[in-house]
Order: structure tokens, then sequence, then C-alpha cells
């Protein structure tokens, strides 16, 4: 039976981005990608994570509108970092 759960940040996952050396995590999406979000929370953000069946989720919004708002709100670290280039190859 599927059990979830809200995520409970642990703060000893945080780890510091190897560009901008700002905190972040990184937490696997539904399809199974890392991605790096931001800590601490930020309403700004459009990523939800929650504890399913004792794995980290991430659930990526269109926007910020449609989650829960009693859930902490994470920023993908793709959107704040100042090196994020270093992420996304051009084309
Ligand atoms: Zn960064």
């Amino acid at each position: 039976m599927k059990q979830v759960y809200r995520y409970q940040m642990e703060p000893d996952k945080v780890t510091n981005c190897e560009k901008c050396r700002r905190p972040i995590f990184f937490v696997k999406t539904v399809k199974g990608k890392l991605i790096p979000l931001d800590y601490p929370p930020n309403a700004k953000g459009n990523v939800t994570v929650s504890n399913e069946n004792g794995v980290n989720v991430a659930h990526v919004y269109k926007n910020n509108a449609a989650i829960k708002d009693q859930w902490p709100i994470y920023l993908c670290h793709f959107a704040s970092c100042p090196a994020a280039a270093h992420f996304r190859k051009k084309k």
C-alpha cells in the first residue's frame, strides 16, 4: 500500500552548489531525474517534496497556484543559480 507523507527536510542532507556555493539538496522527481532544490523552502518555487514509502519524491508544478499551501514549496536551483548555464548545455 502506498503511503505518502510530507517530506521532512533533513538539514544534514543539504550540500552546496558546486558553482555558486548556495545551500541546495538533491531529490529525484517522479520521472527519476535528480534535481537540485534551493534550501530553505521558497514560496516563489514550484516544487514540493513528499516521502512515498520511504523514498523522497519531488513534484514539479507548472505554477505554484496548484500547490497545497500547507506544504513547503521549494525553488528548483536551475531557476536561481547564477551559473545555471552550467547545468543546461547550450544548443
Ligand atoms: Zn548554483
